[in-house]
């Protein structure tokens, strides 16, 4: 079997920036990104915000806590130092 390579021209969009729904506080930092609570969903059939709506919400860690704290559980896992990782 021959193998064919294909190179092409990629492109691509990085965030630099995320934007709180709530607090619209831009942003940048990348610790502060991955924290964001993003919501995306396509209401069905029932919805209270209606059959086939989308809804996008973006939210700071900080309104997350706010927001949702009360109602979230937490766990959390310690790496133990001495463990050793399972061997593949
Ligand atoms: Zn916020």
């Amino acid at each position: 079997m021959a193998v064919k390579t294909v190179n092409k021209n990629v492109i691509f969009q990085k965030v630099t920036a995320y934007i709180c729904d709530c607090c619209h506080k831009e942003y940048t930092d990348d610790f502060e990104i991955q924290e964001f609570l993003c919501f995306h969903n396509t209401g069905g059939y029932g919805s209270v915000f209606g059959d086939g709506v989308e809804m996008n919400l973006d939210l700071c860690q900080h309104c997350v806590k706010e927001l949702l704290g009360e109602f979230m559980q937490f766990k959390k896992e310690i790496w133990d130092e001495s463990s050793t990782l399972p061997e593949v």
